[in-house]
């Protein structure tokens, strides 16, 4: 069964990320959250164009981390190999330490400033919708890899936690940047396990208080663990993007790629008052 389901998530993982994202893309076409946008060809384009060169520079370090993964398997290195789990446990913790990471570095993201200046790329977009996923600076890129194969090696993650990783974390995220809506009622309780779209909508808010929270990337317990949880308003009515990266020629292809090492004109605005649409956790 275990390896069945890795060789069904090796072959399928990039026809079934395809699907979805083919799906989110026709469902924003035809039942948008947020109505009238123009350019989305234009816009995707050069998400699409990021996403290519970052596979470039840092494509090696996938095949790096997959092999890692095997070879961890097979010599029994790395925290998770030093007890004797079974298998289905290994899978999970592995699953956990994954996204913890993620959830650690993302949140280091915004705290450091260095950091901050590679991931202002991804969050400059006030059009979010799912190619948003694809808006990666490409040393962010590289540095999100690195970080994912340093944890592979440090626990001995499994084949099949990675796989698995890949396909839910990947699906996760075009889901949460779409432009697209759920019931408020499903994103709350969606919000128990995952981070909902709306959840990960108040991260990409305009005003940092809302900006830096919400960091998880597949699931949502870490934000509830670690006290940076924030739930989204009812009616999602979120200013996006960034005020200072806002002008145009920030936006271009090259303007993305320059982000991190222009400095703009106006500082990034102090935290406003509250927004009273925006509900802090109980
Ligand atoms: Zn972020």
């Amino acid at each position: 069964m275990h390896f069945e389901l890795e060789a069904f998530l090796d072959r399928s993982q990039f026809p079934l990320m395809i699907a979805v994202l083919v799906l989110l893309l026709v469902l924003e076409t035809y039942r948008p959250f947020v109505r009238g946008r123009r350019g989305r060809l234009v816009h995707g384009l050069r998400h699409g164009g990021l996403f290519l060169l970052s596979i470039g520079v840092s494509g090696f370090i996938i095949v790096l981390t997959n092999t890692l993964a095997v070879r961890a398997a097979e010599h029994h290195f790395g925290l998770l190999n030093l007890v004797a789990l079974p298998s289905l446990v290994h899978v999970v913790l592995g699953l956990l330490m994954l996204d913890l990471v993620s959830y650690g570095l993302h949140l280091l993201s915004h705290k450091v400033p260095l950091l901050w200046r590679l991931h202002r790329v991804h969050h400059s977009d006030a059009e979010l919708d799912v190619t948003t996923v694809f808006r990666l600076h490409p040393l962010e890129g590289f540095a999100v890899l690195v970080c994912q194969l340093l944890t592979v090696v440090a626990f001995g993650v499994p084949m099949l936690a990675l796989l698995l990783y890949a396909v839910l974390s990947t699906t996760s995220a075009l889901l949460q940047h779409a432009n697209l809506r759920l019931p408020t009622r499903v994103d709350r309780w969606m919000s128990w396990v995952f981070t909902s779209p709306g959840m990960h909508h108040v991260h990409h808010s305009r005003h940092v208080e809302e900006t830096d929270t919400n960091y998880g990337r597949l699931f949502a317990w870490w934000d509830r663990l670690f006290g940076t949880y924030r739930m989204p308003p009812e009616d999602l009515d979120i200013e996006l993007g960034l005020a200072e990266f806002a002008a145009p020629r920030y936006q271009s292809f090259r303007g993305l790629l320059m982000t991190p090492f222009m400095t703009p004109e106006a500082p990034r605005p102090a935290p406003p008052a509250p927004k009273p649409a925006v509900v802090p956790v109980q």
